[in-house]
């Protein structure tokens, strides 16, 4: 038999799994192919249309990347590749958001320091959250309030690991809301310094990795990235729920949630999400496929809560920011987006207002994070 990979394996598996396994797949074409069909990786039919096009290789107002992943600062070499990349980009300050706390926090801010570029990164610091029992929190604060004496400004990115991965000393999944940790939000609160926080992943990942889930071809590609096994894990909502109960303790620290709570394929629950908790802001790292899928609703959204969205990267591709400012910036139709595997379909424009560019570019992150250095934005409207 001719098995035409990898369609025909995949179909092949939908015979050989037990039923149950596979919720029932109707053909959605009125008319089937008169030829094998190839692939989905096979597939990639030229685009014929023709329209104006307006790449943005720089941002139209300078910006501040709040998750950064840049390599480690720590000499001079590698600060002067990052500050010529941002240079090109108008990235004006960047966060570093890899993990680091301690002697590695430290060596890297007197490196920046050195450098002379002082004024294009802040540092945020990162949690030890291994192992977590009692007296853990009040370890961690102390950390905390010691790395925010060496120059740290904010906590995170606190990885998707805490709620998905990280145990207690008990060995028992360790819970976003666990009681211990309280003394270290209470401690990020009283210092104004924000919680920069990545929970869960795309909604997605954790439903069955079938032929109607919209991230089968990412899942396939990288089978780690699936969290459907709910005998090891939580649930989306749960996971989500777990989030709010610990955001609803602590309503004088300021969050920031990463990935705007991977919500934005939905985003009236975002906005219930940033109508419940005043002090919560959304980051905008890694779901521009569903922003630019919807530009017209997600330009609305953007308007409504122009004071509560941050511009973040997350990855440190300096060819990618473009993508996100001509979505942003212009009303282009139908283009491509950076990563095939996030997304099969094209983005468009969102055609923001300056007024929303520089808020969600600069403004609210020199709000939120304390001691941003002010050289190089415009003078405050
Ligand atoms: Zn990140």
């Amino acid at each position: 038999m001719h098995i035409r990979f990898p369609l025909s394996a995949v179909l092949l598996g939908l015979v050989l799994l037990p039923e149950a396994a596979w919720p029932q797949i109707q053909p959605r074409r009125s008319r089937e192919p008169t030829v094998p069909p190839p692939s989905i990786t096979e597939y990639q039919p030229r685009s014929t249309l023709v329209v104006p096009e307006h790449p943005v290789p720089r941002a139209r107002f300078p910006v501040v990347d709040l998750h950064g992943h840049p390599p480690t600062l720590d000499n001079p070499e590698t600060i002067e590749a990052v500050v010529s990349a941002m240079d090109e980009l108008n990235l004006q300050v960047m966060v570093q958001a890899r993990g680091s706390q301690g002697d590695r926090l430290r060596r890297q801010i007197e490196a920046v320091r050195e450098s002379g570029h002082e004024d294009r990164f802040v540092f945020f610091t990162t949690l030890d959250l291994r192992n977590v029992g009692p007296g853990s929190g009040a370890r961690i604060a102390a950390q905390l309030e010691a790395d925010v004496q060496a120059g740290a400004v904010g906590i995170g990115e606190i990885s998707k690991g805490f709620g998905l991965f990280s145990t207690k000393a008990d060995g028992t999944r360790l819970a976003l809301d666990d009681p211990e940790l309280d003394i270290v939000w209470e401690t990020a609160g009283r210092l104004g310094i924000p919680v920069f926080i990545h929970t869960g992943d795309p909604a997605e990942f954790f439903e069955p990795h079938d032929l109607r889930n919209e991230r089968w071809l990412e899942m396939a590609i990288f089978p780690n990235r699936q969290l459907n096994d709910r005998s090891r894990l939580p649930a989306f909502d749960e996971l989500m729920a777990e989030r709010d109960r610990m955001i609803e303790k602590h309503p004088n620290t300021t969050w920031v949630v990463a990935h705007m709570s991977w919500y934005t394929n939905d985003l009236a629950r975002l906005g219930e999400l940033f109508d419940r908790f005043p002090n919560v802001h959304g980051e905008l790292g890694a779901v521009l496929y569903d922003l630019g899928r919807q530009p017209r609703f997600a330009r609305a959204f953007f308007e409504k809560y122009s004071d509560r969205i941050l511009f973040g990267k997350d990855s440190f591709q300096p060819q990618e920011y473009p993508y996100y400012w001509r979505v942003f910036e212009t009303e282009d139709e139908y283009f491509d987006y950076y990563r095939d595997y996030h997304a099969f379909w094209k983005l468009y424009g969102m055609g923001l207002s300056d007024d929303v560019l520089r808020a969600i570019y600069y403004e609210n992150a020199l709000r939120i994070i304390p001691g941003m250095p002010e050289e190089g934005f415009p003078a405050s409207r």
